[in-house]
């Protein structure tokens, strides 16, 4: 399977997220994560900080890079002649989001195609804003985000 992209928020990178990018690296020749700059969402982390975080848990997975946009993930991959963005599935609430999601991209981009990869149970309760809301009160995040960037988001958000 040629370039694919992964589009999401990543605010901040979890295991969750980092076992999709190592499968869907596995699945592809070549893996865009792409951070998307969302309007109707404020993150805590900026784009360039989730950048740096991603970049740094990427050691040993050498088909991938990532890259921001500010803008529609159609138009991204329209760009750049990419057809199609992974996603994971984590639950049947993910399920309805997506599936609306994917319609609409389709509706956008004749030929988007989207690949969902299941959460694995392990990480399936596992979500960005838990993380958050967890490290922003102290709590102990060490088993939810890769070792590489720990330091980074618990500084962060206890800096809040
Ligand atoms: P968005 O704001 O676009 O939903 P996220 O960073 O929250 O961005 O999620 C990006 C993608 O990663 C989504 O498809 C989401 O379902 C998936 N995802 C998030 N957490 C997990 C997890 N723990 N396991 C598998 N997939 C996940």
């Amino acid at each position: 399977m040629k370039t694919v992209v992964f589009p999401g928020s990543f605010d901040p990178l979890t295991l969750g997220h980092l076992d999709l990018i190592k499968r869907a690296a596995a699945l592809s020749d070549n893996l865009i994560i792409l951070i998307l700059e969302n309007k109707d969402k404020k993150c805590i982390f900026s784009a360039a900080e989730r950048k740096a975080m991603i970049e740094k848990c990427l050691k040993g997975i050498n088909n991938a890079t990532v890259d921001i946009y500010d803008g529609l993930i159609v138009d991204y991959m329209k760009a750049n002649n990419i057809t199609a963005a992974i996603r994971g599935i984590r639950n049947s609430i993910d399920l309805d989001y997506e599936s609306q999601w994917t319609a609409f991209n389709q509706k956008l981009y004749n030929g988007f195609e989207s690949i969902y990869l299941l959460a694995k149970g392990e990480y399936s309760y596992l979500s960005s804003s838990g993380v958050r809301q967890l490290g922003a009160f102290g709590g102990d995040i060490s088993k939810m985000v890769p070792d590489e960037i720990k330091e980074d988001v618990k500084n962060k958000l206890l800096n809040i």
